[in-house]
């Protein structure tokens, strides 16, 4: 079933509620990165522009529900959205209570979803107090799209039942172009570069991606389970024993793309309790992954096998690309990341990336223009990318 997008609606004089993904960090009430917001604006924009009257809600943290905490407050949002906007934007704390009056060419901001009780558990309730402030709802927060909570899925839901009109703002429609482009009929050949920590967190996207690839590219501590299911030692680094028969599985179904050189610290000179800062410190020394002696930890891919691995980046015609190939925080640990990055960037595929570390990566490497598609979802990229249904998306096709 298709989505109705925000584009094709009539909301003059309507009052819409956008759901908007606008959690960022704010450190003594000053935004620190403000890109889900700037993602946030062409929705806001565009009903502003049809002649609707706008409300935006979102979520921001995970306090506890029912206390308020001055640390979640959306209010230093409602400056910044003034500010972008050239719009005055008014906040609401108590529109549960008092719903909400705006006209045409406004705006309201409301106080963090996440304050109130029953949002987790997707309660009705809750569900039709949203519904009940507005006559249109846009669902534009592709980030919490993988979430059934009352102010992503319920909400659609209880505006359905009210047969008010519900559709896919702007940057939700946008992601969800960009994602059927790159795993519905993807031009080939596919190539995935898995990055992070850990297989486990990312065993059903690659599970997934062993399906639609023609190959994947795996770094970070993933990389190391790898090696490890390719007969190599990895010495004290980061590796998951009881996945290597998985990673062997995966093995099977698709090429993986492994460094042959690494760049790898001692043991010794490592702090768990200060990782970041201990490595620092330490020295980086590049080592054949033949060689890995049982004191070291790998911590990148050496920058010129990543350039080796490069070359295959460059040759895709599609590249999913999400997590880090190496401690990229530390700069000595991050050229593998920057080469990757690089390579993407360069590539003439279509590429999209996305999660937090990933779009942070991206960032420091200023690559982020090179790049198609960069998606603001982290948790609800790789669920999609698993093939999962995501319940604000399902609830919208539902209509
Ligand atoms: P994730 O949250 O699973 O995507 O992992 C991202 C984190 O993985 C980043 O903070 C990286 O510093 C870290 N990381 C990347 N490569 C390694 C590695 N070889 N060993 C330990 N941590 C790593």
């Amino acid at each position: 079933m298709s989505i109705t997008y925000l584009s094709s609606l009539d909301i003059a004089n309507k009052t819409v509620l956008i759901r908007e993904d606008l959690n960022v960090p704010i450190k003594d009430g000053i935004i620190t990165s403000d890109v889900r917001l700037q993602a946030s604006l062409p929705t806001i924009k565009a009903c502003l522009d049809k002649g609707a009257g706008v409300i935006v809600c979102s979520h921001l943290g995970r306090p506890t529900e029912g206390e308020y905490d001055d640390k979640y407050s959306l209010a230093p949002i409602a400056k910044y959205l003034a500010d972008k906007l050239g719009v005055n934007v008014a906040f609401s704390t108590d529109y549960l209570q008092n719903g909400v009056s705006v006209k045409a060419g406004e705006v309201v901001l409301l106080e963090n979803v996440r304050f109130n009780v029953g949002e987790k558990k997707n309660s009705s309730e809750l569900s039709k107090k949203y519904a009940d402030l507005c006559d249109v709802f846009v669902m534009d927060a592709f980030g919490t799209a993988h979430r059934a909570q009352a102010s992503t899925e319920g909400v659609i839901r209880a505006c359905v039942a009210d047969g008010k009109m519900v559709c896919a703002g702007n940057l939700l429609s946008a992601e969800l172009d960009a994602l059927s482009k790159a795993l519905d009929n993807p031009a080939k050949p596919v190539l995935s570069i898995v990055g992070g920590s850990k297989v486990s967190t990312k065993l059903d996207v690659l599970n997934s991606l062993a399906t639609i690839c023609d190959s994947i590219l795996v770094g970070g501590g993933i990389a190391n389970t790898f090696l490890v299911a390719s007969g190599k030692n990895v010495g004290a680094s980061l590796y998951e024993s009881d996945l290597v028969q998985t990673a062997k599985d995966i093995m099977t179904k698709t090429k993986i793309l492994l460094p042959t050189h690494v760049v790898v610290a001692d043991k010794g000179e490592i702090d768990f309790e200060d990782f970041l800062g201990s490595l620092e410190k330490a020295n980086a020394v590049i080592k054949s992954v033949d060689e890995i002696g049982e004191n070291d930890m790998i911590l990148d891919i050496a920058p010129d096998s990543a350039k080796e691995l490069g070359e295959y980046i460059k040759s895709a015609k599609t590249i999913l690309f999400n997590g880090p190939v190496g401690v990229f925080e530390v700069d000595k640990f991050g050229q593998g990341t920057k080469v990757i990055c690089e390579a993407v960037a360069d590539g003439t595929g279509f590429s999209i990336a996305g999660g937090g570390d990933t779009l942070s990566a991206i960032d420091k490497y200023k690559v982020a223009d090179r790049i198609d598609y960069l998606s603001t979802g982290g948790g609800a990229f790789l669920e999609f990318v698993e093939g999962k249904p995501l319940p604000a998306i399902v609830a919208l096709q539902s209509v």
